[in-house]
This record gives structure tokens, C-alpha cells and sequence, in this order.
């Protein structure tokens, strides 16, 4: 089998009208088709941020030069080309992975496919029945059309949301907005914080602690915004809240600050790894101890591939896997397979975004979480079908090859 065509979409969605950012939210998604007429989709993890037109450009470039005509059944084949070959791949970076993992998903797919199986059972079977789920990111709102939360109320309103849909885990960032719910300058989160910064966190930790009662998991989620002496003192002040997890509270520069706070604060579970790539990063974090579970975007890393090498070499040192989950339902089934599949799998991030119209209409196919739980089902490959008119109709860059 040959892959003899490529097609790469640009989208560009518009996530709420309540909370536009300034990058907008653009998946960069990968169909190839083989000479047998099968096809395959994957996506290159950098919907957010300001990474999108780079993206589209390295999928471009190594597709061209390492997968137009090679056999999508040999996934180490291509992805060791593309990692050896293109001298960019033999680094850590966002870009270079995440088109890496694009055509590595893409190839998965396309083996499923081929042999009229699901991926999950191809990478092992079902050693989870299902998905324990949280949801993400609720300081934007819950099953409200993405209203971002302000008052401190707003923040218990919007987790009671979330569990009377089912979920019994939330995961909240208390700092990244201000009292009206705009985005907080990231100059004000800087060094060890200020008291107000922190009163205002705790009082919304506090609300949502009260809204959602003694049952219900958090996990405080920081976006590497915070310094390690802030993370720290963050981390402390919201430790009497029960905390599940505490989420990127230093950045990823270096390994250091991860392995410092853990030393720190050794009573707290630390979590992280949306911007840390492949097995060769990934080794220094889990070697330091640095990390109780880890957050592996398997858009990001290398792919399927790359994600579940990732997985088992955590399970060697008892950490747990989290899949970082913000991307098109591509990024989604990536996650829900290999989750699946692994038994040191922790729970699901099910993100706001991934509740909302335009993400769900990306494909035909839109599974969502039932009761806070998935399961995967039977269909071959991915499980997925792009949308092809709504998918052409919010693209600004489509480019064959
Ligand atoms: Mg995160």
C-alpha cells in the first residue's frame, strides 16, 4: 500500500462569542488517502496558541519529502524518517512533533482501517472498560455556551454544572482571569504573587469546594503562569481545598523547576506535559520524580507512536497518564484509544472546547461523554469521517499534494 495523496486544512472556528481570543482556535488536520482508496486523518496539536501557520507549513514539508509514497502500515518506517531525516526531527520542538504526530495519527488510522479494526485494540485492547472523564477548564464556563467566570460564585456555578451533568472531577485555573472574567495580564502572575492574586484564587477555589462538596476531585491548573516560587505559594494557599492535582505550576524552560516544586512540596500530586515532547524529554521529568501523572498531548508528542512508548515508560516509574485533550475530535480519539489501552491510564480530560458546536461539527461522528465517562466502541481506525462541507467551508488553507 501506498499513500499517494495528502490534504492539509487550516480551520478557523470561532469558539464562543462571549470569549474571543486573540489566536482563535485553528485545528490543522492531515487527511491522506492511499492508492487502495483508504483513508487516514490526524491532526497536528496547535489549534490554540500562535503556532498555526508553522504547523500547516512542517506537515507540508514532511509530507512531501517522507510520506507521499510509503506504505502507511509502516509507521516506525516513516516516523523514523521523519525523526532521522529532516534534521529538525532529531530535536524537541512543537512544531516538528506536532506534524510528526499528524501523519503518525493519519497512518493509524489508515492500519485500522486496513485490517476493519478499532486502534485501541491494536495497540492492546480494552484494559479499560471505560473513561473516567473531568471537565476541563471550567473557569470558561460550563454548559453555558462559554461564559467565563468572574465573581467567585460564578466559578462554584459553573463546576455544579459540570457534576450534575455527571462528572465527578473538575479541573479550574483560578488566576489566568480577572474579576470581570477578561484574560489577567501575565505580567500580574509573575514572582511570588500578589495578595490580592491569591485571595482571589482562593476565594473562587473556596466557592467551587462548597458548590460541588467532599466528593468531587479538583485539579488546579496554572498554565506554567505562575514562577516557582508563586506555583509554590499558590499551591499552598489551595492545598486545604482537597486538591486532586496540581497542574503546570512552573513552565517547562528547563526540567528544573518541576523537579524544585515536587521537592517542595512533596505532599501535593504534581501534574504536566502538554509542552513536553517525545520519549527523550520526556525521560528527564519521570527520572526526577517530578510528576504523579503525566499530561503526554499525543498531537504533540510524535503521535500514537511516540505517545504509547511514553505511556508504558511511565508506568515503570507509577506514574499515571492524563492525555492532554485541546484539539479537534481527532486529538480526542487519539487519547480515548490510548487510554484505553494502557493500564496505568489515571482519567480523561474532556475539555470546554470540546463541548462547543463548531469543534463538534468537524467530524460526523461526535462522541461525547455520558454519565463523565466514555467508551469506544468498535469502528475501524479512528471511529472518525471529517465533515468534508463543513470542514471545506472553515478552511483558509487547504493544500493538496
Ligand atoms: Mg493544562
Amino acid at each position: 500500500m501506498k499513500i499517494i495523496k495528502a490534504e492539509i486544512f487550516g480551520l478557523n472556528l470561532k469558539m464562543s462569542d462571549t470569549f474571543p481570543t486573540k489566536a482563535g482556535w485553528r485545528p490543522i488536520i492531515l487527511r491522506l488517502t492511499t492508492d487502495e482508496g483508504l483513508v487516514g486523518i490526524g491532526e497536528a496539536g496547535l489549534a490554540y496558541g500562535v503556532a498555526h501557520n508553522g504547523a500547516i507549513g512542517m506537515v507540508r514539508d514532511l509530507v512531501q519529502a517522507f510520506v507521499i509514497g510509503a506504505d502507511p502500515l509502516e509507521r516506525e518506517v516513516i516516523w523514523n524518517s521523519m525523526h532521522r531525516h529532516s534534521f529538525w526531527g532529531g530535536a524537541c520542538g512543537p512544531v516538528v512533533n506536532a506534524a510528526m504526530s499528524a501523519v503518525d495519527i493519519a497512518c493509524w488510522d489508515i492500519t485500522g482501517k486496513a485490517v476493519n479494526q478499532p486502534v485501541w485494540r491494536l495497540l492492546g485492547g480494552r484494559v479499560n472498560a471505560d473513561l473516567r472523564c473531568y471537565a476541563s477548564q471550567t473557569q470558561f464556563g460550563w454548559d453555558d455556551g462559554m461564559v467565563p467566570c468572574g465573581e467567585a460564585g460564578a466559578y462554584g456555578e459553573a463546576a455544579a454544572r459540570a457534576v450534575a451533568q455527571g462528572y465527578d472531577a473538575i479541573k479550574v485555573d483560578p488566576i489566568m482571569l480577572d474579576e470581570q472574567g477578561r484574560v489577567e495580564n501575565p505580567n500580574n502572575l509573575k514572582g511570588a504573587l500578589e495578595r490580592r492574586i491569591l485571595r482571589r484564587a482562593t476565594s473562587r477555589m473556596a466557592a467551587i469546594r462548597e458548590a460541588v462538596g467532599p466528593d468531587i476531585d479538583i485539579i488546579l491548573e496554572l498554565h506554567s503562569l505562575t514562577s516557582l516560587t508563586g506555583g509554590q505559594r499558590l499551591a499552598e494557599a489551595c492545598a486545604e481545598f482537597d486538591l486532586f492535582m496540581v497542574e503546570e505550576a512552573v513552565n517547562y524552560n528547563s526540567d528544573r523547576p518541576a523537579k524544585l516544586l515536587k521537592q517542595r512540596l512533596p505532599h501535593l500530586r504534581m501534574t504536566g506535559g502538554e509542552r513536553i515532547f517525545t520519549r527523550w524529554q520526556y525521560c528527564h521529568y519521570l527520572e526526577d520524580g517530578s510528576f504523579d501523572m503525566i499530561q503526554p498531548d499525543f498531537c504533540l508528542v510524535g503521535g500514537i507512536s511516540e505517545g504509547k512508548k511514553i505511556c508504558d515508560m511511565a508506568h515503570a516509574y507509577e506514574v499515571t497518564v492524563q492525555g492532554h485533550v485541546c484539539g479537534s475530535p481527532i486529538s480526542t480519539a487519539a487519547a480515548r484509544h490510548i487510554e484505553t489501552a494502557i493500564p496505568n491510564f489515571q482519567i480523561h480530560e474532556h475539555h470546554v472546547y470540546s463541548t462547543m458546536p463548531d469543534n463538534r461539527n468537524i467530524c460526523h461522528q461526535d462522541p461525547q461523554p455520558v454519565n463523565g465517562r466514555y467508551t469506544v466502541d468498535d469502528s475501524p481506525g479512528l471511529g472518525l469521517d471529517l465533515n468534508e462541507e463543513f470542514v471545506r467551508r472553515h478552511a483558509t488553507t487547504v493544500i493538496e499534494i
